[in-house]
């Protein structure tokens, strides 16, 4: 397959895995809503009451999603700063794919570092809040 035709099929299939994405969640928020299944569980939050680097995640895009990025941010920052770094990259995605140009994903190793090492940080600090000062900043163990 000739490389522009690659690179079409390429990028109709990330619009294709963004809205079957964007339908999975959407279902998960109405059918949790609607008390088909209940909120997807953490091992960390329910056995171990405290916080995994990653819970807050469905709060923060569910606030996201009503225009509330500072509540988002406090649920967990990668979730709007991702948004905003995924929004940049898809408009450079766009504008490469207009030009023509070989490569569409710019992908800088040091974003990649920057946010893996957010979310983990984040996640520590969150839990020596919780464990050692009873600061709880999801507010389900010590309610604000
Ligand atoms: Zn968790």
């Amino acid at each position: 397959m000739p490389d522009r035709k690659k690179q079409q099929v390429h990028f109709l299939l990330f619009h294709i895995g963004a809205l079957l994405t964007a339908l999975a969640f959407f279902l998960y928020v109405k059918g949790s809503r609607a008390g088909l299944f209940g909120p997807v569980s953490c091992v960390f939050h329910d056995l171990f009451h405290v916080y995994c680097p990653s819970c807050g995640g469905t709060r923060a895009i569910l606030e996201l999603l009503r225009f509330h990025p500072v509540r988002s941010f406090l649920a967990l920052p990668v979730v709007p700063l991702g948004a905003v770094a995924g929004l940049v990259l898809y408009v450079r995605a766009w504008v490469a794919f207009v030009r023509r140009e070989k490569k569409l994903l710019w992908l800088p190793g040091w974003l990649i570092w920057s946010f893996l090492g957010l979310y983990l940080i984040y996640g520590l600090v969150r839990a020596v809040l919780l464990v050692g000062f009873r600061i709880d900043l999801l507010g389900d163990f010590y309610p604000r």
